[in-house]
């Protein structure tokens, strides 16, 4: 038997991570992986502390992350306005910050509050385009997509193979929400609605969750505040109301998916989430696939149900997760690039 000199072995320890999922409302965070547990706090902003200050917010906001990563940690946080993805600059968020629109460069103040950590910002849309991907790319899944329909409407699209998302010249990709909606026909219920960024005829003025309640009260159905609960027993019980809303709601976000196609053949698999998509369930899925069954023109000859059960996925509460996905962005960041 041959004596094994004893070798100090350089402990292999593992970074910490953290991850966080910050919204208007909420914001949460998980130390150390996929298993452990979630933990759930009230986000500091405007919505929940109007009282305090946009400097005093953005302070507690650094506060609560640098106070959760871990000695060394890697941190990656999905947050839900629109994000510069190659600095982590926050355009702008309304829940958190109100009207104040000036750029904020988050990033760079967790990096000042916090050197040892590493961080990495996405924007939730991007996080939860992540997890769709990675529970949805089949073999052969060239293009993916991920299309929020929420309190506003946002898209991004990845090139799957080679773990790529471009982004423009200020790191955005896929704001559709505010470009103007494409409908056809005058309605005039439907046209000039205002849209959270002060502009008219928004995409997300007409097809956001605040703009169907808006579009609602218009058409003098129910006020805005009680459509949630209204919406989706009316719909069940055939109210020809309810169903003109959601046509009207619909139609733009089907020209929009033509219009995808269109330029992108190669979108192969699209994931549609949101509090919109998920709250209205089956009718809405079965109100869009009808609008964009129907041809259009020579370029849009219509697609058939087993095309659009092909390539759209109707994500259900709780499917595409944003915090899971801030978990997977890593193997993306490098793809992340103008
Ligand atoms: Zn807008």
């Amino acid at each position: 038997m041959i004596d094994t000199p004893a070798v100090a072995r350089t402990p292999h320890v593992a970074a910490a991570t953290l991850a966080a999922d910050v919204g208007g409302t909420w914001t949460r965070l998980r130390v150390g992986g996929a298993q452990a547990p979630v933990e759930r706090l009230r986000s500091p902003g405007r919505l929940n502390q109007p009282g305090r200050s946009v400097a005093e917010l953005r302070e507690d906001m650094v506060g609560l992350l640098c106070r959760a990563a871990p000695p060394g940690a890697r941190a990656a946080l999905s947050f839900g306005a629109a994000i510069d993805h190659l600095t982590g600059t926050v355009y702008g968020s309304a829940p958190l910050w109100g009207p104040e629109d000036a750029p904020y460069d988050l990033a760079a103040a967790l990096r000042r509050r916090r050197p040892d950590v590493t961080w990495n910002l996405v924007n939730d849309v991007t996080a939860a385009l992540a997890d769709f991907a990675a529970g949805h790319a089949r073999p052969g899944t060239r293009r993916i997509g991920y299309l929020t329909i929420s309190s506003g409407i946002a898209l991004r699209v990845a090139d799957w193979d080679r773990k790529h998302i471009p982004v423009d010249d200020r790191g955005l990709q896929g704001e559709i929400g505010h470009l103007p909606a494409m409908v056809t026909g005058s309605v005039p219920e439907r046209s000039g609605l205002p849209c959270a960024c002060g502009a008219p005829g928004h995409l997300a003025s007409i097809a956001s969750g605040p703009g169907i309640a808006r579009l609602a009260e218009r058409l003098g159905l129910v006020a805005g505040s009680e459509l949630p609960a209204w919406l989706p027993e009316a719909l069940a019980a055939g109210h020809p109301g309810a169903r003109r809303l959601l046509e009207l709601c619909v139609e733009p976000v089907a020209n929009m998916l033509r219009t995808l196609w269109c330029l992108d053949p190669h979108l192969d698999l699209l994931g549609l989430g949101g509090g919109v998509v998920e709250g209205l369930g089956a009718p809405y899925a079965e109100e869009l696939r009808r609008q964009l069954a129907a041809p259009t023109s020579y370029a849009d000859r219509g697609r058939d149900a087993a095309w659009l059960a092909d390539r759209l996925v109707f994500c259900g509460p709780g499917t595409v997760d944003a915090l899971r996905g801030a978990e997977r962005i890593g193997e993306w960041l490098p793809g992340i690039v103008p």
